[in-house]
């Protein structure tokens, strides 16, 4: 199948090209390498290029003709956004209506959409299923919520299908070792973690203990990249099979505070690295957890990667490469 890919450079949508190139899916990758890399890229083409430049994005769309796209091209981080909410509101909203424009103008109406466990703000139930009310307490999830209500109308318009997945905390990195999160800043738990442990940062900021969980720390649900991969495999060959619009949580069901995770990168890395305990970071909702039932149910998914310690293992040994990577350029 031609398969037309969103940021496709970056730490997740490499990780999906990687998964739907290895079983013979033509791909293009449609990214402007503001986070994402070249060398991530392991099958299929790579165009640079801005979904703002709706012209261009269009022109690249009717050329290669693809029978579905997936869109991972976003600005991701919560605390950001909450700093610069605009930058979420153009890059998320205003240039996936120029996707979607493109799209409709060209004819192709299937896409797998990335969308977050951030939709759903502090969930009243915990582990939260698809039907909870979308409550999103930073301009991320609020961004994220507005694609997904642009969706619905779309395809109550006419013939388009789409897959939302809603991701939850996605980590680690792929056990071959040539992909993984690679960005310039790391903000997210587990990468920060181990690039501490690496002396990279001087000390990891617990972002608050006196949340309403046991140890007082953030709970997420923490699903491994490739599991993620697989996830999005499923869901397209689910959305191709003509089963119509869904929205499907990903994540494993259970999850970890923001104590175990770090008292786990330090067991796997062996480094007792410097923690500190801080008041909490803009926008973080106590625990998110996922009920992931409808995405095993319908889809057959089946994790492979469902362990902490595998998770965040795989993570270091991605770390500990691009120190190499790092060192073979200098
Ligand atoms: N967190 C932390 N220290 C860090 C990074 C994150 O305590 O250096 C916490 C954060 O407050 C949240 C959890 O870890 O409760 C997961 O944050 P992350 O940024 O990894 O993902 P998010 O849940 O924001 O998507």
């Amino acid at each position: 199948m031609k398969i037309f890919v969103t940021g496709g450079a970056g730490y997740i949508g490499s990780h999906v090209v990687k998964a739907l190139g290895s079983k013979g899916h033509e791909i293009l990758v449609y990214d402007n390498l503001s986070t994402g890399h070249l060398w991530a890229v392991l099958y299929g083409r790579l165009i640079q290029g801005d979904l703002s430049d709706a012209a261009f994005l269009e022109d690249t769309i009717a050329a290669f003709q693809p029978e579905a796209v997936i869109h991972f091209a976003a600005s991701i981080q919560v605390e950001e956004s909450v700093r610069e909410p605009l930058k979420y509101y153009r890059n998320n909203v205003a240039n996936t209506l120029n996707l979607l424009e493109a799209m409709n103008h060209c004819g192709i109406c299937n896409l797998i959409y990335s969308s977050t466990a951030a939709v759903y703000g502090i969930p009243e139930t915990i582990p939260v299923s698809e039907i909870a009310p979308l409550c999103p307490i930073n301009p991320y999830g609020v961004s994220k919520a507005m694609v997904e209500s642009i969706l619905k109308d779309l395809a109550k318009s006419g013939s388009f299908s789409y897959i939302a997945l809603r991701y939850f905390n996605v980590a680690g990195a792929d056990p071959e070792g040539l992909i993984g999160q690679a960005y310039a800043e790391a903000t997210h738990l587990i990468t920060r973690s181990l690039k501490t442990a690496k002396g990279e940062y001087d000390r990891l900021s617990i972002y608050g203990t006196d949340y309403p969980t046991p140890d007082g720390s953030c709970i997420r649900d923490y699903i491994h990249v490739n599991d993620l991969a697989d996830a999005h495999v499923a869901a397209l060959e689910h959305l191709m099979a003509g089963n119509g619009s869904e929205i499907m949580n990903c994540g494993y069901g259970h999850g970890f505070s923001v104590k175990e995770v770090v008292a786990a990168a330090k067991h796997v890395t062996g480094i007792d690295f410097t923690v500190v305990e801080t008041g909490h970071r803009a926008g973080d909702p106590p625990a998110l957890v996922a009920n992931s039932s409808r995405l095993r149910n319908k889809t057959g998914w089946t994790p492979r990667y469902d362990d902490l310690e595998l998770i965040i293992r795989t993570a270091w040994e991605w770390e500990k490469r691009l120190s190499q990577m790092a060192t073979s350029r200098k």
